[in-house]
């Protein structure tokens, strides 16, 4: 009887298929599928046994989330509960059956998503790119794994980083107005603490990105605000798209911008107790005839450098950077703050999002110049932001600087 249990309990493997609703700001509904185990290949498994065994399970999910939907409404699962099975077996493994292909931004390509990036970039590979990908991603090792990403592929993170689509605080997201609390808090300060100011930065294409950062010994310090602590600036990269209209990671209420620049801070000191141990300072661009001119300096020692790393991997020094402008342009604006993570592998959930609601106009040649980098395989930039994740019920700061 209880062998007759067993041999049932590991004939089938569960998997969750994750579709996010329209809004993605929904709790993701998810969908309970049976697959055929490969621990027990010789047991036969029909369509009956399939079915009825599927129907177990669906009565049991059923059973579990009676009474514990409200944090979760509308969905026909508790989400939480999903969660740990999805914690349990999945460590990637990429040779079961494991669905992972239907995880990720492609099977969400709706009317939203599909507005925010184009809908050539959820195009779903043949099933035997995906399984040719597959091998060749078991087969390298994590080293290699946490460099071969692309934006272009972003339906198959899930496969390499499970975060990506089983974490619970995912960025970015449609920041709503109506989803978020006004508060009154104390305005940001962000100041040179040590070091020369002038001492040169280094500027770095990543294959995804350019990436600024101040040499050792340059801190740039970031405090007030929402924030629980001081935060010490690690460097700063942007996001954008092919053409004006693209490129912004967040959106706020659904309205999208065409770049998104992230300056990066790091907790320091460390305080065990806060869990955002890095703050994007985000702020948009809007692609326009000409900078604005409190930002005009930075943005052209900028701008003015980087056709000298349009290969991936190059880098070369700049003048040192003066954030002074950036914070001046920023005094009194309205920001929203957030719990969210990396938007690029790992995708750690540590990072506290800040996003400025007023874009900052940067001239075109800029954008062209960012457009011109290229990528790891010789191709152009032109795409290097993440799909909007969903919510779920975070907290949103809606605060003055
Ligand atoms: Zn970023």
């Amino acid at each position: 009887m209880s062998a007759n249990r067993n041999s049932e309990k590991f004939r089938y493997r569960f998997s969750g298929v994750y579709q996010p609703s329209r809004t993605c700001q929904d709790r993701p509904r998810v969908h309970i599928q049976a697959l055929p185990c490969e621990r027990k290949p010789n047991i036969p498994v029909t369509e009956t046994r399939r079915a009825a065994s599927l129907e177990n399970w669906r009565e049991k999910y059923q059973r579990q989330s009676q009474g514990r939907s409200r944090a979760n409404p509308g969905s026909e699962y508790p989400y939480e509960y999903i969660q740990t099975l999805w914690h349990k077996p999945k460590q990637p493994n990429y040779q079961t059956g494991v669905n992972y292909a239907n995880f990720g931004p492609q099977s969400c390509c709706n009317v939203q998503h599909g507005s925010h990036l184009p809908p050539e970039y959820y195009r779903r590979k043949s099933t035997s790119a995906l399984l040719r990908k597959r091998a060749s991603t078991a087969a390298t090792n994590n080293k290699q794994a946490m460099s071969d990403w692309s934006h272009h592929s972003q339906n198959e993170w899930g496969q390499q980083f499970p975060i990506s689509v089983m974490g619970t605080r995912q960025s970015p997201i449609d920041i709503r107005a109506s989803d978020a609390t006004k508060e009154e808090r104390p305005p940001f300060k962000l100041e040179l603490i040590e070091g020369d100011g002038s001492a040169e930065w280094t500027l770095t294409n990543n294959g995804h990105t350019f990436v600024a950062a101040p040499p050792q010994g340059v801190k740039w310090q970031l405090s007030g605000g929402v924030l629980e602590g001081t935060y010490v600036l690690g460097s700063f990269h942007s996001h954008w798209g092919h053409a004006k209209g693209y490129g912004c990671e967040h959106l706020l209420d659904g309205q999208k911008f065409d770049g998104e620049t992230h300056f990066v801070f790091q907790l320091t000191p460390d305080i065990p107790t806060v869990e955002d141990k890095f703050v994007a300072y985000g702020i948009m661009m809007q692609e326009s005839g000409q900078t604005n001119p409190k930002a005009q300096q930075f943005i052209e020692t900028l701008g003015g450098n980087l056709d000298k790393i349009i290969e991936s991997g190059s880098s070369t020094k700049i003048p040192g950077l003066d954030l002074t402008p950036i914070a001046e342009a920023n005094k009194g604006k309205e920001y929203f703050a957030y719990k969210g993570s990396l938007t690029t592998p790992p995708f750690a959930e540590a990072v506290l999002h800040v996003v400025f609601t007023e874009p900052l106009e940067v001239a075109s040649s800029v954008f062209g110049s960012l457009r011109n980098l290229t990528d790891s395989e010789g191709k152009k930039c032109t795409i290097n932001y993440r799909a909007i994740q969903p919510l779920l019920g975070r907290k949103i700061h809606h605060c003055v600087a």
